[in-house]
């Protein structure tokens, strides 16, 4: 059995990945309506993380006895000035989710609550990955500087994510 304590925490992420997918899907919308297809295609698949993260801490939940309690999503932003201003959010997003991501397991740890910090592993490891991923392509935005041409180029990139 989860404690309530972990079993609260664990709820708690469940709607910060929720969140997360919503605020990648709308940044989705956002890009596509610019034309950006393919910066839409690579948030779309994000949104699907986001998604996959959720029903793994749904799922861990249900196997360990514990309760889900789905709560209210905060709605997203839904206009962003360019490309980089969405992908720097991203990026900070990202950041902001590793911190709460490293306060769970040291909660698990500090509960003694083994099973728990095993499960959020690949999650530390994940987060390490999505880091990258964010500012590569934030780095890459800053070199192209609003070009139509390089937009164009890294849009075609992007839209290749499996
Ligand atoms: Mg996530």
């Amino acid at each position: 059995m989860l404690n309530a304590k972990t079993e609260k925490a664990l709820n708690v992420q469940v709607n910060q990945e929720l969140h997360s997918a919503y605020l990648y899907l709308s940044m989705a919308a956002n890009l596509e309506s610019r034309n950006l297809k393919g910066f839409a295609h690579w948030l779309v698949a994000q949104w699907n993380e986001e998604i996959d993260h959720a029903m793994r801490l749904y799922r861990y939940i249900l196997d360990r006895g514990g309760q889900v309690r789905l709560t209210t999503i905060e709605g997203p932003a839904t206009e962003w000035k360019s490309p980089l201003v969405v992908f720097k959010e991203v990026l900070q997003h990202e950041k902001d989710v590793t911190k709460l991501i490293y306060e769970l397991v040291d909660l698990a740890a500090k509960e003694g609550d083994h099973a728990t910090v095993t499960m959020l592993q690949p999650f530390v490891s994940e987060q390490v990955e999505e880091e990258a991923n964010a500012n590569k392509i934030v780095q890459t935005l800053k070199m192209i500087n609003d070009s139509p041409q390089g937009l164009l180029m890294l849009d075609r990139e992007l839209a290749g994510r499996k």
